[in-house]
């Protein structure tokens, strides 16, 4: 359908719903007809094509893929122009400057840009996401002007170049998430080279002994992550 919305509305015409089954309880659990997020994360589901996420990172799955690969890309690249183009509603048609950038100091959740129309003034605001969802009543935030907190943050951010405290401890900060950032590859990096070190001795072994060759090896990887190798020695001759 190429896009979302009407993907959604497609789905709703064909009376087609998220998965649904039973409890124990005899009770009816999901079958929820489809919107804008739950489409989205079904098309964006690495599973379907055999795959597993864990955090950043993905892995070939142990179970069989049911969409192929090429349709998985194009869906994804679609989504992705859509992101960009506009074409969904992922756009920022306001110009808000601090869109996905400014939280909530109270509940920690994003400030959404929304705006009030008083004849033909247009007046942006940045608006907790819990005030808007569940009223004003459960956030202490007022929501704030547009206009100038944007305005306060890029002053802010000028004054970068001319604070030479404020310069240095940005240079600090940028530094030592690039050195976490390090760290954490560098280890990531040994993890797989031990399991491709185990892979080895693992086939050195197998060749060895010679006989039947298992059709498949598990080796067990950085287990506090959940993470082992799989491997198929038939693919390797
Ligand atoms: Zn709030």
């Amino acid at each position: 359908m190429g896009s979302l919305l009407t993907t959604v509305r497609e789905l709703d015409r064909r009376e087609w719903r998220a998965k649904s089954w039973r409890s124990r309880g005899g009770k009816t659990i999901g079958g929820a007809s489809f919107n804008k997020c739950s489409l989205h994360g079904l098309l964006m589901n690495l599973l379907y094509v055999g795959k597993v996420r864990h955090k950043e990172a993905v892995f070939p799955g142990e179970h069989e893929a049911i969409i192929p690969e090429v349709l998985f890309q194009r869906v994804q690249k679609r989504l992705r122009e859509n992101a960009r183009t506009g074409a969904t509603e992922g756009r920022n048609r306001h110009g808000a400057l601090l869109r996905r950038l400014l939280y909530c100091k109270a509940c920690g959740r994003l400030m959404l840009h929304t705006f009030t129309t008083r004849g033909n003034t247009r007046y942006r605001y940045y608006t907790c996401t819990n005030a808007v969802k569940r009223g004003r009543r459960v956030c202490p935030t007022a929501s704030l002007p547009a206009a100038e907190i944007e305005r306060a943050v890029v002053e802010q951010i000028r004054g970068i170049g001319d604070d030479p405290e404020l310069l240095n401890e940005t240079l600090r900060q940028a530094r030592a998430q690039s050195e976490a950032a390090i760290e954490r590859l560098a280890s990531e990096r040994q993890l797989v080279a031990d399991g491709a070190k185990r892979c080895h001795g693992e086939l050195r072994r197998l060749a060895e002994k010679g006989g039947a060759v298992p059709a498949r090896v598990r080796l067990p990887l950085a287990e506090n992550r959940g993470w082992h190798l799989v491997f198929y020695p038939c693919c390797l001759r």
